[in-house]
């Protein structure tokens, strides 16, 4: 089978690059990926080791605990949870928030003392599980750098590949540029996801509108957030008509923040 695979590479790079640059379907998670989630989800692993050298994961039980469970919960209304998902924050006063191949995200603390509220929180977290489930983060990588290197950095023994890569993806002052199509897929499966849950959508919006006025307000402070996920009006627009289709529920997640506020005060 490895043999086999590997000389069909050639072709199906080939094939890769007729399709390169087409538009992701929204409502659909299925799309073409020449990583298999076995690869990712070892390539998340390297990823991951690499992110907790260069990030301060907080040492605070409680925090951890807390940010692992408003993870779990959200995954319930997930589409698909083909990784071993982990939820940690990491000491970093940017609001902002990541998810790295394999399932692995990360909350900032910034993003914790930002938001207003847990449903706040949910939105940008599930926002995050679906670049996860969606294997956005392969994707790009793929497009980026091409299949020979990412199974090279699966496959091979180079720890200094590895955090080269780490960093300038996804490190302090990485860049990772999804599509234009997948945030706005990552946003529409993430209203889907708070839906199924039990939070009030109406939280993720809420919490763009405020990063929008705040990056209007000093544009320097939101850097991260806006170049790893550029929010535009016609974002916010979707986000908007999406949520008005949604049949009416009650948000059985969305009334308590007496944790949150217990959590918000360990940080401050
Ligand atoms: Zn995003």
């Amino acid at each position: 089978m490895g043999r086999m695979r590997r000389l069909l590479l050639p072709f199906i790079l080939f094939l890769a690059g007729l399709g390169s640059g087409c538009a992701v379907n929204q409502t659909a998670i299925s799309g073409f990926n020449l990583i298999s989630v076995e690869d990712e989800k070892q390539l998340g692993a390297k990823f991951a080791l690499e992110i907790e050298k260069q990030y301060t994961v907080v040492n605070d039980p409680e925090l951890q605990g807390y940010v692992d469970r408003l993870g779990k919960r959200l995954l319930a209304g997930a589409r698909e949870v083909e990784f071993d998902y982990t939820f940690k924050a990491v000491k970093d006063d940017s609001v902002n928030a990541f998810a790295i191949p394999g399932g692995h995200i990360y909350v900032n603390t910034g993003l914790i003392k930002t938001a207003q509220n847990e449903t706040e929180l949910a939105g940008v977290m599930a926002h995050e599980i679906n670049h996860a489930v969606a294997r956005h983060g392969t994707r790009q990588l793929t497009q980026q750098y091409g299949y020979a290197l990412l199974l090279q950095l699966v496959l091979g023994d180079n720890p200094s590949l590895v955090a080269q890569l780490a960093a300038s993806m996804f490190g302090k002052a990485g860049f990772m540029a999804y599509s234009r199509g997948m945030e706005t897929q990552a946003d529409y499966l993430g209203v889907e996801t708070m839906y199924r849950t039990g939070y009030n959508p109406e939280g993720m919006l809420t919490f763009f509108e405020k990063l929008d006025s705040m990056h209007k307000e000093s544009p320097g402070g939101l850097t991260q957030f806006f170049s790893s996920h550029p929010l535009t009006g016609e974002r916010i627009q979707r986000v908007k008509e999406e949520i008005a289709k949604l049949p009416p529920r009650s948000y059985q997640f969305s009334g308590d923040n007496s944790e949150f506020r217990k959590i918000q005060g360990r940080l401050r």
